[in-house]
């Protein structure tokens, strides 16, 4: 996939599965290890951009503003904030407060001379979506692999789980059509 900061904003605005606004959010991960600095990034909308807060020191702050339509940014300091981004990878979020889904982009790719953002792709996606009859689960961590899953609402029933191929929400046309798509399988398993 090849999307703006705009087009990852709009892939799940509103929540696939609720319909809820969701909120958009930024973090740091650490290149060299899986432990991501689990704070989301101060942000501010000033005007049609994006100010993401990626540091703050008690002299000051180093921020990231970013036009989404286009994927260009500028920096209060491009130095500094090219050597935090060599240590750390810098993703965003499109996270749904009322039922938990959410869509992860890949670390993003700077093109420091250009003061640009290559495209963003889709690295992970959670979709959760509740019914009477139970709870449907998208899960894609892994490159090429999606895991679907449904429980009952009861304690200690079954859990129907299956891997296939990679699956995002931009493949279906809307929630129903991936609770059909599980039920399918369910039916044939
Ligand atoms: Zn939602």
């Amino acid at each position: 996939m090849k999307l703006t900061l705009k087009d990852f904003i709009l892939y799940n605005s509103p929540c696939f599965s609720c319909g809820n606004n969701t909120q958009l959010e930024f973090f740091l991960i650490d290149r060299g290890g899986p432990t991501p600095l689990n704070v989301a990034l101060k942000t501010n909308i000033l005007g049609s951009h994006i100010e993401v807060i990626v540091k703050v020191t008690y002299k000051s702050s180093l921020s990231i503003t970013i036009d989404p339509k286009h994927n260009s940014w500028v920096s209060n300091n491009a130095t500094m904030l090219h050597q935090l981004l060599s240590q750390y990878g810098l993703y965003v979020t499109s996270d749904c407060k009322i039922c938990g889904t959410y869509i992860c982009s890949n670390a993003f790719t700077i093109l420091w001379s250009k003061k640009l953002i290559l495209p963003l792709d889709i690295e992970k996606e959670f979709v959760i979506i509740k019914t009477d009859k139970g709870t449907y689960y998208l899960s894609t961590y892994e490159k090429d692999i999606t895991l679907l899953e449904f429980t009952k609402n009861k304690l200690n029933s079954p859990i129907f789980e299956l891997k296939i191929p990679k699956l995002l929400i931009c493949d279906l046309k809307d929630k129903d059509a991936l609770i059909k798509k599980i039920n399918t399988y369910m039916l044939f398993s």
